[in-house]
C-alpha cells in the first residue's frame, strides 16, 4: 500500500490529507476568512502558516488513521499543489511541504492544482474521457485529455466566473464568498435584465459581466434578485455553450464538472441539459471535492508517484501561473496499457 500526505493552500482553505490506493482518505482543514472584502494573500499566507501544523496533526487523529495507526512515519511522499495561486499562500504550504520531506527522508511530490481538480472529479465519478469544466475563484476553463496532456481548448480571458461573482457580491455588502449568497438571491429573480455575453472564439470574459450588473443596479436601478439572476443565466449559458461546442469538436460523450463553482445547482441543472440533449453524461463529484481540498492533491500526488514521477527539491518551487497543459499526464498513458 502507498499512502500519501496532500497539503493544499493555493488560496483561502489550507487543507491536509492521507490518501492510499485502497482509498483511504482522512482529512482535516481550516479555512481563512477576510474580515471584510475579499481574500488579502499575505494574510490568508499567515493563516497557513499559523494553522499548518495544527492541520496537519487533526489528519492523524481523523478515525481510519487512528485505527489503523498510521502516523508520519507510515507515510510514503508528501504532495503540495505547486500552483497556480496566490504566491504567498503557495510559498507558505511548500515550505512546510519540503520540511516534511527532508526530516521524513521521503519524496516530494509537486502538483498542479489544476489538474487534482480533475483527476478527482474523474476517481470519484468514475468517468474516463470527459471534456472537463473546471471553474472557481481565479479559474475557468474547459480541457481535454489528448496526446499526453490536459489541453486547454477554452478559458477566461480575464477573470474566473467565481471571481467575477464575488466582486458583484460584495458590492452588494454580502460577505466572501458571494458565489453562494448570489445563488440564493438569484432564485428569486423573474425578470432577465441584459448582460454581456462574450465569447471570443473558444474563450470568455467575465469582468464586463460585473461592470454590467453593478450598473444595472446604480444606474438603471433594477432588483438585486433580478440582476443576480441575470448575471447567474448569461455567464452559465457562456460556460455551457464553450463546454457544449468542445464535446462537439471532440466527439466526447462525456463531461465532468470541477471546481469550487461547480456547486451552483443552476449551473447544473443547464449542463446537465445540455448533455442530455446531445446524449452525454454529466458528471459532478460530492461538493466537499469541488472546492479545495487537499484529498485531491494526495490523490494527484498518488498517481504522479506510481509512475516514478515525483519533485527534487531543487525543481519545487511554487509556480503561481502554472498552467495545467505544461504537465506531462503519465499515469493515463499507463492507465490504457
Ligand atoms: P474554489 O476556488 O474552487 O475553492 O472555489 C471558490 C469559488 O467558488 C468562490 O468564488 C465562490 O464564490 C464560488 N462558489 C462556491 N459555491 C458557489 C455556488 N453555489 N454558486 C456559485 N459560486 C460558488
Ligand atoms: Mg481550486
Amino acid at each position: 500500500m502507498t499512502l500519501i500526505l496532500g497539503l493544499e493552500g493555493t488560496a483561502w482553505n489550507l487543507s491536509a490529507a492521507l490518501v492510499s490506493e485502497a482509498k483511504t482518505i482522512c482529512e482535516a482543514e481550516s479555512t481563512y476568512k477576510p474580515l471584510h472584502g475579499g481574500i488579502h494573500p499575505r494574510e490568508a499566507a499567515q493563516h497557513h502558516a499559523s494553522e499548518i501544523k495544527n492541520v496537519v496533526s487533526r489528519v492523524f487523529r481523523g478515525a481510519e488513521a487512528e485505527e489503523r495507526g498510521f502516523s508520519l512515519d507510515s507515510i510514503d511522499a508528501i504532495a503540495f499543489s505547486q500552483g497556480p495561486g496566490m504566491g504567498p499562500c503557495l510559498r507558505t504550504v511548500a515550505t512546510a511541504a519540503r520540511a516534511l520531506a527532508i526530516s521524513l527522508k521521503i519524496p516530494l511530490v509537486g502538483v498542479n492544482h489544476c489538474i487534482a481538480h480533475i483527476e478527482i472529479g474523474r476517481w470519484r465519478c468514475e468517468t474516463k474521457d470527459p471534456v472537463v469544466l473546471y471553474v472557481s475563484g481565479a479559474n475557468s476553463q474547459v480541457l481535454a485529455y489528448r496526446a499526453g496532456k490536459y489541453r486547454i481548448l477554452g478559458e477566461t480571458l480575464d477573470i474566473g466566473v467565481g471571481n467575477a461573482l464575488d466582486k458583484f457580491a460584495r458590492y452588494l455588502g454580502l460577505s466572501h464568498p458571494g458565489g453562494p449568497k448570489i445563488e440564493e438571491l438569484a432564485y428569486k429573480g423573474t425578470e432577465y435584465v441584459y448582460m454581456p455575453y462574450v465569447i471570443k472564439g473558444m474563450d470568455l470574459s467575465f469582468s464586463g459581466l460585473t461592470t454590467a450588473a453593478k450598473d444595472a443596479i446604480n444606474v438603471h436601478r433594477h432588483k438585486t434578485e433580478d440582476v443576480c439572476y441575470s448575471f447567474q443565466e448569461t455567464a452559465f449559458a457562456m460556460l455551457t455553450e464553450v463546454t457544449e461546442r468542445a464535446m462537439a469538436h471532440l466527439g466526447k460523450d462525456e463531461m465532468l464538472l470541477a471546481g469550487g463553482v461547480g456547486a451552483n445547482r443552476r449551473l447544473q441543472q443547464m449542463l446537465q441539459t445540455m448533455c442530455h440533449d446531445r446524449e452525454a453524461k454529466f458528471y459532478v463529484p460530492e461538493t466537499k471535492y469541488l472546492k479545495d481540498n487537499g484529498t485531491m492533491i494526495a490523490y494527484l500526488g498518488l498517481l504522479h508517484y506510481k509512475t516514478g514521477d515525483t519533485t527534487p527539491i531543487d525543481k519545487s518551487a511554487v509556480k503561481p501561473n502554472y498552467r495545467p497543459d505544461e504537465v506531462e499526464v503519465t499515469w493515463r498513458e499507463q492507465e490504457q496499457k
